[in-house]
């Protein structure tokens, strides 16, 4: 398991900070310094899909996400996406339709809410996921996602058994969609995992 290590920077504010007020200007000067705090995610698996994208299990502070992300010399850039655990198990068990979609070159446009504004699409023989977004009647792809490439998307099915061995959560995780507030339609409308951009208005 390697970690990486995540440092937040606040800066105080001398006329505020209640321990600082008062003090000589020399003490304040220490005081204001800015307070770092350190904090660590803990990366559980980490995965070459090739061209310099990565799957990575990332866990922290306790949430638990897969992130799939192309990286430029260690930093990680804008093309990537990073799924909670419910909706990269959606991802998983739509692999086999997601497959169906590659393989039908007459099957309608492919397009697999996972949750949230995220959607897995399939054009061509590329499979994107993407956060989209919704300004008017209809949901539009931002540029926050990921077009996998043929050989990327094979990579990262082929590691769905890695991934799931670093993820014993999963088992256990139930999605909202089957949990049971979602038994009747307005507990499934006012959700915003499965109905992100009108829950809040029921
Ligand atoms: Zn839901």
């Amino acid at each position: 398991m390697s970690r990486h290590v995540i440092v937040l920077i606040i800066a105080s504010n001398r006329n505020r900070h209640p321990l600082i007020k008062g003090r000589s200007l020399k003490r304040q000067s220490i005081l204001c310094r800015p307070v770092v705090y350190i904090m660590e995610s803990a990366t559980r698996c980490d995965i070459h899909i090739g061209n310099g994208r990565y799957v990575r299990v990332q866990e922290w502070k306790g949430d638990l996400r897969v992130d799939i992300r192309e990286w430029d010399k260690k930093i990680p850039t804008k093309k990537g996406v990073s799924l909670p655990l419910g909706r990269w198990k959606h991802f998983v068990e739509s692999v086999e339709t997601i497959d169906d979609a590659l393989n039908t070159k007459y099957l309608e446009f492919y397009n697999n809410h996972l949750g949230g504004n995220v959607y897995c699409t399939v054009e061509g023989v590329c499979v994107d996921i993407r956060q989209y977004w919704k300004p008017a009647d209809t949901v539009i792809p931002t540029r926050k996602g990921i077009c996998l490439r043929a050989d990327e998307y094979k990579r990262l099915k082929d590691s769905i058994p890695q991934i799931g061995q670093t993820l014993p959560e999963l088992d256990a995780f139930v999605p909202c969609y089957l949990q049971s507030d979602h038994q009747n339609q307005l507990g499934m409308l006012s959700c915003a995992e499965c109905n992100p951009n009108d829950s809040q208005n029921l």
